[in-house]
């Protein structure tokens, strides 16, 4: 059985937890420790139980708490090069023992999940989806995608839940207060991926077997739950794909944790 469960998602930061019945996994510690540890606690997980935090890149809505995390409870930390060099200075002294390296694009194991970390294109050093096998399942979490590529979408097929980001309504972003080159960052190649094409990328997905989708990683400022989730909603319907019926629909909260999934 797999347990998944977004404990917090979103632009002030992201902490997602997924575990087996022997393995219990973070990815991004981008809130305080405390926070994180309470909202574990919610869901009857003690954050001295986590095997290890992933990390997806070193942009600080991610890696706020990784350090924290990691010396109070012990728990290694999991990164590509680049990554770890992007986040070091940030995140103070981590145990050698609990520096672990990965290459993007091979896979390796935490006890029986099997992990894949797949390039995603935003604007930091080495950024990283992840793929998640346990048993027959495949479970995604893919925020922080400034457009999708072939490449992409294909990491992304098959994945029976996938947690996508939903970031920004554009309209929402180019009328909003941000400057003109924050709004040019997030609308990037690089930068973060709207709810128009979280919606697209949603219909292509429930053809490929997707049957649970999680909108996360919006923006406080230039989108609402209910707007991220009526552009993905109407993506779906207008494919004759029935949401509640062919595939469920959710939005991960910023500041409360998602329900918990169990698949
Ligand atoms: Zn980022
Ligand atoms: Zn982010």
């Amino acid at each position: 059985m797999i347990t998944f469960c977004s404990l917090f998602s979103g632009s002030s930061g992201n902490a997602i937890y997924i575990a087996s019945g022997n393995a219990k996994i973070l990815i991004d510690c981008g809130v305080s420790g405390k926070r994180i540890a309470a909202s574990l606690a919610s869901i009857d997980v003690d954050a001295s139980q986590i095997d290890a935090i992933l990390v997806t890149h070193e942009h600080r809505d991610h890696t706020h708490a990784i350090g924290i995390m990691s010396r109070r409870y012990n728990i290694p930390i999991y990164a590509n090069e680049n990554t770890w060099t992007g986040m070091e200075n940030e995140i103070g002294n981590i145990k050698p023992d609990n520096k672990r390296y990965f290459n993007t694009h091979e896979d390796f194991c935490i006890r029986d999940i099997c992990i894949h970390p797949f390039s995603i294109p935003h604007d930091a050093a080495e950024p990283v989806g992840y793929n998640f096998y346990i048993d027959n399942t495949k479970i995604t979490l893919a925020t922080d995608i400034g457009h999708v590529n072939a490449e992409l979408t294909s990491y992304l097929e098959g994945s029976q839940m996938i947690l996508i980001e939903s970031n920004h309504d554009t309209e929402m972003l180019k009328c909003g207060s941000y400057p003109y080159y924050l709004k040019q960052r997030i609308l990037g190649a690089r930068g973060h991926l709207s709810n128009e094409a979280a919606g697209e990328l949603a219909a292509h997905l429930a053809t490929k077997g997707t049957t649970r989708f999680l909108l996360g990683h919006l923006s406080k400022e230039n989108n609402f739950p209910q707007l991220a989730y009526q552009t993905v909603y109407n993506a779906l319907e207008s494919r004759k794909i029935k949401v509640g019926k062919d595939v469920l629909l959710d939005v991960a909260e910023r500041e409360t944790r998602s329900k918990v999934y169990n698949l």
